[in-house]
């Protein structure tokens, strides 16, 4: 105990236990053993964050100029860029995702920061074309107050960017909740929000359980938006806590999300790019294309080329540069891996490769690329999300076919399509019921283009130009214009 390292919350600009002195471990995904502790926030402790946040967002925040606030954004940008390499082994130890791509992402999440303060003094109101003489009226756009940001454990230094970026940007005041799984990086990330200097409590750091940490935020009397990563269960709670606050909630959830690969693709370009989609990060990606659907006449070829790639992929260390694939974040997902593989088994899935437990580790949660060929896609690997690197496989003769099959499931986030007819790739985007298709390529973001999904996979875009608005109120201000005294009330007839 005495070798792992601590960590504290930052609450008003402080660095705290929590109120009750509990803590937990954070476990390395590598080895499964602890290396960290932080503090386990109680409703105390959320009460705390959530007035510190409120006290600044009626002291200067929410009223000093917009570029004043977009020098802080820019200062945790450069922040971010400086200190990637810090960020991206914490990560690193605390989910297990390679460290190449963790420290890509610390750098390039600083361009969300520099994009929204680029728009912090670009927002405008309205001049309404009233229907009243001597009347004029604008409308504004005002800060809402307290925005409890709550992520989940993969990528949460990017989950975080698409919304505290644009909440700061626009006056408000933020409570981050960091995930139970993972918190670690989101302190790491709280000591470089403090050497900006912004002011105390504009931003705060917590972490502890759904419950009561993650309720007790989520239904806060002060608290006004919740926005909100993670799984679609966790949203139907949240929904329900914010019956008590009245907040507003936006939902980033999960997917199942189906890429279709016609006879005429580029073959080599859609191995890549499936390859991209289900085994990056290990399949740990609320994006991850896990239902692909090739013509029929090509089934068999690209499946070999697919699965031959699959099988090349290299498992490894996740800190070692030439590793491809590392361990799962955590044993639950591992659990679910396994369960739904067995059942889509015994309902007649056939293994191409991969299913079991790799050996690289005996310890860490190690699972190789796995591909099972399923008949129909209401087998349980071809219908559930896994968050892992499991790719079911379905066969279709025609472009209305697919269509009807990449909308046959409950969510609808991300979708692919791969074919050398870009009229086609039009129409299948179009028909597709998903708040993002990529075509012929796969796994992309981008600071300006939004990103979300809908059906179960949630409501309300992160990132692009309108999301800022996200951050706001309307607000109509009426002006009365003339010199003359407004007529008696009750003189009107
Ligand atoms: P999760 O829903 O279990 O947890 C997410 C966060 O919610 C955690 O911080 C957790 O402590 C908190 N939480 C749990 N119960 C709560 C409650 N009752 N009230 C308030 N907060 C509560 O998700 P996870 O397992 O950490 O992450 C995986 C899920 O996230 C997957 O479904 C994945 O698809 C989704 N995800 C979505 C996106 C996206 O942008 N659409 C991105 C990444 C992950």
């Amino acid at each position: 105990m005495t070798d792992l390292k601590k960590y504290k919350m930052f609450i008003n600009g402080d660095w705290i236990d929590s109120e009750s002195k509990k803590t937990f471990e954070t476990l390395n995904p590598e080895n499964n053993k602890p290396w960290a502790v932080v503090p386990e926030a109680s409703a105390k402790d959320v009460d705390k964050a959530v007035k510190s946040a409120q006290k600044a967002f009626e002291g200067q925040w929410s009223k000093i100029l917009p570029r004043e606030r977009a020098k802080y954004l820019r200062k945790i940008g450069n922040k971010l860029r400086e200190n990637a390499e810090l960020l991206g082994k914490v990560e690193t130890v605390d989910t297990g995702k390679l460290y190449r791509e963790t420290y890509k992402q610390a750098h390039y999440i600083a361009e969300y920061y520099d994009y929204y303060a680029g728009l912090a003094d670009k927002v405008e109101g309205t001049v309404l074309p009233i229907d009243k003489p001597n009347i004029q009226a604008i409308t504004t756009r005002i800060p809402i107050g307290v925005i409890a940001a709550i992520v989940p454990w993969n990528s949460q230094m990017f989950l975080t960017a698409t919304k505290l970026a644009p909440a700061l940007a626009m006056g408000n005041t933020v409570v981050i909740k960091a995930s139970e799984l993972a918190p670690a990086t989101m302190f790491e990330f709280a000591k470089l929000i403090e050497e900006t200097g912004i002011p105390k409590g504009v931003v705060n750091v917590i972490t502890g359980f759904g419950d009561p940490c993650g309720k007790a935020l989520t239904s806060h009397n002060l608290v006004e938006k919740v926005a909100f990563t993670g799984g679609p269960e966790t949203a139907r709670h949240i929904i329900k806590n914010s019956a008590e606050n009245l907040s507003e909630v936006s939902l980033e959830l999960g997917g199942k999300s189906p890429v279709a690969v016609f006879n005429d693709a580029h073959q080599e370009n859609a191995v890549n790019g499936i390859t991209a989609g289900i085994f990056g990060a290990s399949g740990q990606s609320c994006i991850a294309g896990s239902r692909l659907y090739l013509q029929k006449e090509i089934y068999n070829e690209f499946l070999d080329k697919l699965a031959a790639r699959a099988e090349n992929i290299k498992i490894g260390a996740p800190m070692d540069p030439d590793t491809e694939m590392g361990p799962l974040s955590n044993f639950k997902q591992l659990e679910v891996i396994e369960r739904n593989i067995k059942l889509t088994v015994e309902q007649g899935g056939k293994i191409k490769c991969g299913g079991k437990r790799h050996s690289f580790s005996n310890e860490g949660y190690y699972f190789p690329p796995t591909i099972i060929e399923c008949d129909n896609h209401n087998l349980p690997v071809a219908e559930n999300e896994l968050f892992g690197p499991v790719l079911s496989v379905m066969k279709f003769e025609n472009e209305k076919e697919v269509i009807e099959k990449m909308n046959d499931n409950q969510f609808g986030l991300s979708s692919g399509v791969y074919t050398s007819d870009l009229a086609r790739g039009l129409r299948v985007s179009n028909a597709v019921r998903a708040g993002i298709t990529f075509v012929n390529t796969y796994r992309l973001i981008s600071p300006s283009a939004p990103f979300g999904g809908i059906k179960d996979s949630g409501y309300g875009k992160e990132a692009g130009i309108d999301s800022i608005k996200d951050y706001t109120r309307v607000k109509t201000i009426w002006y009365y214009t003339s010199d003359e005294p407004t007529l008696d009330p009750f003189s009107i007839r």
